[in-house]
Order: C-alpha cells, then sequence, then structure tokens
C-alpha cells in the first residue's frame, strides 16, 4: 500500500541524503545579511540594489542594522584615513564567519584618489580582509548582486567543521599553536 498516495509526481514525502556541511552552506548563502553602511557616491548604487528594479532580497540578501547581526560588510565609497577606524572598528564587532565586499575603485585602490588623494587610503584591504572586489566607478547594482554570487560561490565551498579565519589567521602566525593529529582526536 502507498503510504503516501498521489505523491510521486511531485516528490513530496522523499527523504534528502547529503553532508551537513552542504546544508549549512547552503542555509548561510541563502541568507547573508549586509550591514547597513555606505561611505560616498557608490553607496548611492548599492541602495538601488534593494529597489524593485533589482530586488536583491530575493536572494535573502536583507540588510541589518547592527554588526552584531551581520554576516557581511559592503565597503561602497571612499575610505579615508577619518574613516578608517570606524571601519576597522565595525568588522571586529561582526561575528565570524564574517566577509567583505569591496564595491568600486575608491574602495578597492583609492580610485580617482589613487595618486593625488592624501587623506585616502588606497585600498580598504589595508586595513581589512577582502573577499570580493566589485570593480567600476561606480559599479552598477548588477555589478553588486554578482559580487554577492562570486560570495556566494566562496560559502560553498567552505566548511563549518575548519576553524574560523580569526583563529586560522592566528594559527598561521603561530604554527606552535596548530594542534596535532593527536590533539584532534574525539573520543566517544
Ligand atoms: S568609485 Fe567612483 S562612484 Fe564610487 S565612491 Fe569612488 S568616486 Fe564615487
Amino acid at each position: 500500500m502507498n503510504p503516501l498516495p498521489g505523491r510521486e509526481k511531485t516528490g513530496e514525502g522523499s527523504i534528502i541524503i547529503g553532508k551537513l556541511d552542504d546544508f549549512l552552506s547552503y542555509a548561510r548563502l541563502s541568507a547573508l545579511w549586509p550591514m547597513q553602511f555606505g561611505l560616498a557616491c557608490c553607496a548611492i548604487e548599492m541602495m538601488g540594489a534593494w529597489s524593485s528594479a533589482y530586488d536583491i532580497d530575493r536572494m535573502g540578501v536583507i540588510p541589518r542594522a547592527s554588526p552584531r547581526q551581520s554576516d557581511v560588510i559592503i565597503i561602497a565609497g571612499t575610505v579615508t584615513f577619518k574613516m578608517a577606524d570606524r571601519i576597522r572598528r565595525l568588522y571586529e564587532q561582526m561575528p565570524e564567519p564574517r566577509y567583505v565586499i569591496s564595491m568600486g575603485s575608491c574602495s578597492n585602490c583609492g580610485g580617482p584618489y589613487w595618486e593625488h588623494g592624501y587623506h585616502v587610503v588606497k585600498g580598504v584591504d589595508r586595513i581589512i580582509p577582502v573577499d570580493v572586489y566589485v570593480p567600476g566607478c561606480p559599479p552598477r547594482p548588477e555589478a553588486l548582486i554578482g559580487g554577492f554570487l562570486q560570495l556566494q560561490e566562496k560559502i560553498r565551498q567552505e566548511t563549518l567543521l575548519a576553524p574560523p579565519k580569526a583563529v586560522q589567521r592566528l594559527m598561521n602566525a603561530n604554527p606552535e599553536l596548530t594542534p596535532t593529529a593527536n590533539q584532534t582526536e574525539v573520543s566517544v
């Protein structure tokens, strides 16, 4: 007797078997919450990505007003030395795993200020690690959406079983902290 009559065509009631890591990655990449934060003209294009024409919400990208609830920060605009400390502090307040999208030439390398802008940091990657660079001056909302697609692919390849990035950086700087094979064994 068929316990689920009429459900063969739709697949309802089926069992999906997969790796826990894949499910967790899928959940994380489908709900990326960027922090509400903009620095200059690129921020206007960033806001456009949430308009009805581009509707980036459909990818699960929902802005949050607090770094403590955010997965990703979009550096959209000119990074002055005056703002560098604030950016660094906001980044440090985000929980791991956290990501950075650098949007536009100013944030990527100093943009039009790369030569004579004495007040401009020549790339936000000098103060925080960047995961995805979106080129352009300014990049259009489609380019930012492309940046999120790249970030999703990066997250898809990650494993939550590895130590967080901050711990990995610490272990790279201090190899003696890296656990040996015996230390990582789990006894049951
Ligand atoms: S990259 Fe261009 S559009 Fe973006 S903040 Fe710099 S000057 Fe403005």
